[in-house]
């Protein structure tokens, strides 16, 4: 097995072709700044930022329905926190509450039973947005929302998949070599579900750790796949992530869910590649059909460049200028596992 040390000095020394590796979550992009792992890699290699912060890729136009219900007559939202400050067409939520619009930030969706068995006379609208490994808090909150016989609550869906997320980039991006996995979606998804991928596109597809020597090593194991020819799916991050994934975790969101188009901010309908509640549970929830939504983007933003890894988060002329996470433009700067704010933080 190679040590650090040698990883470290085969990549130091690589001088092939150019080679573009997307990191498809934030957290990746946090270690790889933690870490300083561009600073030891040489200039053939890049890497660049994708779509795997579900904050980022939620539509505008969920977020003003979501406003909408919250100035309704006995509707309250609920939202976790990196929701709360995206804006909408005009406002975000944290905006809306300011100006007299029933919203609530919550720390885990189990708060959102307990508030409609208080208050039965309000419809609690609670935004259900998130991957994969999100999705289960959701089935166990209809779960439980089943067993306790509620019906105030509903969730306002905006889940998305990620598998045809990639086959989107692989098939409308050029130039993007190889992919390092999500690794808590890995977690749920498993990593042999990759596999189609890696074969149809000829691109590896890497599942790695957090720590800034699972990324090396996940960059190391690209460029050997690159340079031989070979095209795989390698999981370097066994401790956490099985072939088949967490069956059960799936198993339970597949009772309530099910595949439907989704709409991704900036990106624009892709098909597949959300989940919306089955007909037979259709009553615990509002699906946002934004299938065909127009999207109203803040002027000047290049989040959608960001998150297709066209363009690093400095290279956006409002990065750190008009665009701050005080004050931010897009929701790349304003989610925690957002590029721009990442980048922002660490530079
Ligand atoms: S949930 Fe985990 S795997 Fe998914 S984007 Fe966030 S940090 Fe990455
Ligand atoms: S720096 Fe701000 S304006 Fe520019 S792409 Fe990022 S979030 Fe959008």
């Amino acid at each position: 097995m190679l040590t650090l040390e040698k990883v470290t000095e085969e990549i130091k020394k690589y001088k092939g072709r150019k080679i573009k590796i997307m990191e498809v979550c934030g957290t990746h992009t946090a270690s790889i700044f933690k870490a300083g792992i561009r600073s030891l890699l040489p200039e053939e290699i890049q890497l660049i930022s994708g779509p795997g912060c579900p904050v980022c890729v939620t539509p505008s136009g969920y977020i003003d329905e979501l406003i909408e219900y919250a100035g309704k007559e006995k509707y309250e939202v609920l939202s976790f926190g990196d929701m709360m400050k995206v804006r909408g067409s005009k406002y975000s939520l944290t905006q809306a509450k300011a100006m007299g619009g029933r919203v609530r930030f919550l720390y885990s969706p189990l708060q959102a039973v307990k508030l409609a068995k208080e208050n039965p006379g309000i419809t609690y609208i609670f935004a259900a947005v998130g991957f994969e490994t999100t999705a289960p808090l959701y089935a166990i909150l209809i779960e439980e929302m089943e067993r306790e016989g509620i019906r105030n609550l509903k969730l306002l869906t905006a889940i998305k998949t990620m598998i045809p997320a990639l086959s989107y980039l692989c098939e409308k991006e050029e130039g993007i070599d190889g992919f390092l996995c999500p690794g808590h979606v890995s977690v749920i998804i498993g990593s042999k579900i990759y596999e189609p991928l890696a074969e149809k596109y000829q691109k590896p597809f890497v599942v790695a750790g957090f720590e800034g020597e699972h990324i090396l090593a996940a960059v190391y194991e690209i460029l050997t796949q690159v340079s031989a020819g070979e095209y795989r799916v390698k999981n370097l991050y066994t401790s956490a992530v099985k072939e088949e994934g967490n069956r059960k975790a799936m198993d339970a969101v597949m009772k309530y869910f099910e595949p439907s188009d989704a709409w991704w901010r900036g990106i624009g309908n892709i098909a597949s590649s959300g989940l919306a509640l089955k007909t037979d549970y259709a009553d615990y929830g509002i699906h946002s059909d934004l299938s065909v939504a127009e999207e109203s983007l803040p002027s000047g933003c290049r989040c959608t460049e960001v998150i297709l890894g066209r363009i690093s988060p400095s290279q956006c002329p409002a990065f750190g200028k008009r665009c701050t996470p005080m004050d931010a433009l897009g929701p790349c700067m304003v989610s925690a596992e957002g590029a721009c704010g990442i980048w922002y933080k660490n530079s």
